[in-house]
């Protein structure tokens, strides 16, 4: 390997990290100043946004500790056999340049993760090193992520979440199907091993410090996972089943979703094109509504289309679903549950905690609805109130048109009001 200095390793390993959705900031227009004119950057890599566990947005420094890597997974760029630039960070550069960019100002944590290097032992060893020397030799109180890698000694693992405010592994893939044959050196059950003990471990301390106050912290932001998007076959039935049951068993915060992006010199069992970025948000949205909706993932897939199993790009989920099972409306805002009025698409939680909160003292009528969400034309067919009643949903031929949302709006659609 060619030798580096530590801001062209940063250049490396910091574009190497963007693959990584535990935080993102992707998808808007492609703007730079590096020719000397304007200001700021979309493009540039290295600093990202994730939320505390306090709900803050904070910056963080991410990157890999290395883009080498003794695996062959075929999605990804950094695999054994891509023909990229590598480069290596060693721990201790990674703990300096994150003391560097915090005094500085621009971080307020970091996020780590790495290819696997000699053996995932060995690679895990340097992650944690760089974590507890950040916490024990600098006392760093920043935030913490770190990935683990798959194949490690637990106890390894055990250390990193000690150090650190978040820990992840990655699923990868939807279906064992995919995994095997997208990235066969990795082994589904090992991962679902580890997210296991991760589980465990959690448990077991947010246990301990309710008895003991200097008991020692667990990962206190959780454990998040990630799975790839449109590199394999998997419907987005298959990948809402796969992320709820990742939710019951392991606990996890987060479950990310990173539409695949066709790499240089790719193999020819991936496809040659990504899948639509919407796709992408559809499933944040599904994910949303799985866990501040009260969905149960069955009725989300109930959403989908039955012949493909896929979640519709024009309309959102919850939009969707309300268009499949028109029979559950109009529902009465001033009688029906938290849980039915929460199903009512341009409604989000908190209109829905005012409605329930307004409806104690008097009666809800039509203007009262509009000053709580963004369009009440669009919310109009799905609700009854004191002064209006809408025509059937059933009886309607145009409610998609009435419904469906213009193009500049989408982005609104689900978390309006
Ligand atoms: S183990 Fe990770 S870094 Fe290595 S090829 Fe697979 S996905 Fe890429």
């Amino acid at each position: 390997m060619a030798q580096l200095d530590v801001r062209q390793k940063l250049e490396i390993l910091a574009d190497a990290a963007k693959y990584d959705a535990s935080c993102a900031s992707s998808g808007t227009a492609k703007r730079n100043s590096k020719d000397g004119k304007g200001i700021g950057s979309t493009e540039g890599m290295g600093i990202c946004h994730a939320y505390a566990p306090d709900g803050r947005c904070i910056s963080l420094l991410k990157i890999l500790l290395t883009n080498s890597c003794i695996f062959d997974c075929h999605y990804c760029i950094n695999r054994k056999s891509s023909n990229v630039r590598r480069a290596r960070f060693t721990a201790q550069e990674v703990v300096n340049l994150t003391l560097s960019f915090y005094r500085r100002n621009y971080i307020e944590g970091l996020f780590l993760s790495s290819g696997i290097i000699r053996s995932p032992d060995y690679t895990m060893e340097q992650i944690v090193e760089v974590a507890r020397s950040l916490r024990e030799d600098h006392q760093f109180r920043g935030y913490i992520h770190l990935k683990t890698i798959p194949d490690a000694d637990p106890e390894l693992v055990r250390l990193a979440g000690l150090h650190a405010d978040r820990v992840s592994i990655n699923v990868e893939l939807p279906t064992a199907g995919g995994l095997k044959r997208l990235a066969p050196e990795k082994d589904g059950a090992r991962i679902e091993g580890a997210m296991r003990d991760m589980k465990r471990a959690i448990i077991d301390t947010g246990d301990a410090r309710q008895r003991y106050r200097s008991a020692p912290r667990f990962a206190p932001a959780g454990q998040s996972t990630q799975m790839i998007v449109g590199a394999d076959a998997a419907t987005d039935g298959d990948i809402v089943a796969r992320a709820s049951t990742l939710y019951d068993r392991f606990g996890l915060r987060r479950v990310y979703y990173s539409a695949f992006s066709p790499i240089p010199d790719a193999s020819t069992v991936l496809p040659l094109q990504r899948p639509p970025l919407m796709r992408e948000h559809r499933l944040y949205q599904s994910d949303w509504l799985m866990r501040f909706y009260g969905f149960q993932p069955q009725e989300v897939v109930a959403a989908t289309d039955a012949t493909t199993g896929m979640l519709p790009l024009d309309i959102d989920p919850k939009l969707a679903w309300a268009l499949k099972f028109r029979d559950r409306f109009p529902v009465d805002v001033n009688r029906a549950p938290r849980e039915m009025l929460w199903r009512i698409p341009g409604l989000g939680t908190k209109a829905v905690a005012r409605i329930l909160s307004a409806r104690r003292w008097r009666r809800l009528r039509l203007d009262d609805i509009a000053r709580l969400t963004v369009s009440v034309a669009k919310v109009r067919p799905f609700i009854v109130t004191d002064d209006w009643r809408p025509v059937l949903l059933a009886d309607r031929g145009d409610i998609s048109a009435l419904v469906a949302p213009k193009a500049a709006t989408r982005q609104l659609e689900l978390f309006a009001a």
